[in-house]
């Protein structure tokens, strides 16, 4: 995507700008860095984590069997980071970069810049988490099996199993239920991309969000009657079915279009020599919540929004300077960008410039939502005639 870095920033009015301002985490700790990717740590997991240890200490375990529990959790953890790593770095491979990984109680989630549309692409983005666990079995097991240690699956149950033999089977289990094919789980996915082949990605999707929704409910019944776990999950196995279901039909109807055809034209602006007074009028006569600055050749040099505004006019006045406030590091649409490319990046609402870096739109969810059902409900109208 070569239009990518050119229409994310704007090089010559950001000197110290590393592309985007990254989004704010709260409740969650960076764990570190692997092959570019940064791991996040929910608190939820550390208290959980740390709540399961206490439980043990108080229930009269000794503080060596608390510890070795403790690790054992962690180790899995630490699988689920290297599942999520094997999705991550195949779908690196197609193009597709992946902003973070978050470790919760219910597992990882790594959060892609978009999933690679072609179906044999999805397909092995989708299988390369589950084929990590099975590798890191299949290299333990034969470990095992070389220095004559018990194998067998009752060890995920008895206390005085080998550390190593649990982790076998728990990485076993947790191919076998990332398999499940329950959208948007890895499972899936795989079911999804084998539907697009035959009926292309929308229908495939529809189909696949169905069976998804009736696993969920499978799987919710399942965990009212035995691990509260599988209700959580099956919480987001359904609301996930939903949202990725919506986001495919948006994508459906908007692609082949522009970023142009779906944004709000004609933003208010102001020059860099104005003040916050100027820039405060705009913020009560549009809904517009990011207010460009342009130079005198009416290149976006700038932005302020809403908040930030707020901020600037308590302490420096309506009289004060825009420039010294305004913001360079300013995440931006391209006018000729697809839609479909941004709709993954867009966390409110965004300028579009054009070629020449003026700023002639605004573009957020809403918006692309709205041209979704717009356009939908011309080609719904289309179809009849
Ligand atoms: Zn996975």
């Amino acid at each position: 995507m070569p239009a990518d870095s050119l229409v994310h920033r704007v090089p010559s009015i950001a000197p110290r700008a590393a592309g985007p301002r990254p989004a704010k985490r709260p409740w969650t700790w960076k764990l570190g860095e692997i092959a570019g990717i940064e791991i996040f740590v929910h608190v939820s997991l550390v208290i959980v984590l740390g709540g399961l240890f206490v439980a043990q200490l108080t229930l009269g375990a000794g503080t060596a069997h608390a510890l070795v529990s403790l690790a054992l959790l962690a180790s899995v953890f630490a699988v689920i980071v290297l599942h999520e790593l094997g999705h991550a770095l195949v779908a690196r491979r197609f193009g597709a970069r992946t902003r973070d990984i978050t470790l919760w109680p219910i597992g990882g989630i790594a959060r892609l810049e978009r999933m690679p549309e072609r179906p044999g692409q999805e397909l092995a983005v989708a299988l390369a988490g589950p084929a990590v666990n099975l590798a890191i079995a299949g290299v333990l097991a034969a470990i095992i099996a070389a220095t004559g240690g018990a194998l067998g699956p009752e060890a995920l149950v008895r206390a005085d199993a080998g550390f190593a033999t649990k982790l076998v089977w728990i990485n076993l289990s947790l191919a076998a239920f990332n398999l499940v094919p329950a959208f948007p789980m890895d499972g899936g996915r795989v079911l999804r991309a084998a539907l697009a082949l035959r009926f292309g990605r929308l229908r495939a999707t529809a189909i696949a969000a169905r069976v998804a929704r009736w696993l969920a409910v499978g799987l919710g019944a399942l965990g009212i009657l035995w691990n509260p776990m599988l209700l959580v999950i099956a919480v987001f196995v359904y609301f996930g079915a939903g949202a990725e279901s919506a986001m495919v039909q948006v994508e459906a109807a908007l692609v082949g279009e522009p970023v142009k055809n779906a944004m709000i034209p004609g933003p208010r602006v102001v020059e860099r020599g104005a003040s916050l007074g100027d820039v405060a009028g705009i913020a009560l006569a549009t809904t517009q919540s990011v207010f460009p600055i342009v130079d005198d050749a009416g290149r976006l040099a700038g932005v302020l929004d809403r908040n930030e505004l707020v901020r600037a006019l308590a302490t420096a006045g309506p009289r004060g300077p825009v420039d010294p406030v305004m913001r360079r590091d300013l995440p931006l649409a391209g006018a000729d960008e697809p839609v479909v490319d941004v709709l993954h990046r867009l966390a409110g609402e965004t300028i579009v410039i054009d070629g020449a870096g003026r700023p002639i739109g605004l573009i957020s969810p809403d918006a692309i939502d709205r041209a979704a059902a717009i356009r939908t409900a011309l080609y719904v109208a289309a179809a009849r005639r």
